[in-house]
């Protein structure tokens, strides 16, 4: 069965995008966490980190240079979170892999 990201990813969800390539696709999370709080998708199915080999490795460079570009289009460039959720112990609710661009508060600790 499809992810809710897969079905973005593939035109047949809507989303806030707010990034696309060949590779990637970004979008504004639903329930945002954060003033600013963008997902960054492969549009590769990894479920998550995980799941990634080194033949995925220019693409997960290019994700975080894809989430840097955004924090400076989103002005959040001098203090943002980047992270990902690992299995669902960690919070992981779509097996899709993806990263959280969070910003534009001060952000509490982690865990
Ligand atoms: P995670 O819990 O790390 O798997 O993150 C999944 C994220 O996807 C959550 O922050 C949700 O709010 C977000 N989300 C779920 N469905 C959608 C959707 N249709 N569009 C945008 N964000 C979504």
């Amino acid at each position: 069965m499809k992810t809710i990201f897969q079905k973005i990813i593939d035109n047949e969800l809507p989303c806030d995008k707010v990034f696309e390539n060949d590779r990637i696709i970004a979008f504004k999370d639903i329930a945002p966490q954060a003033p600013v709080h963008i997902l960054i998708v492969p549009k590769k199915a990894i479920a998550n980190i995980s799941q990634a080999t080194s033949e995925d490795k220019e693409l997960l460079g290019e994700i975080l240079l894809v989430a840097s570009d955004l924090a400076k289009k989103f002005g959040i460039e001098s203090g943002f979170r980047l992270l990902t959720n690992n299995g669902e112990t960690a919070g992981q609710t779509v097996f899709h892999l993806h990263f959280h661009l969070l910003g534009g508060k001060r952000l509490g600790p982690l865990g």
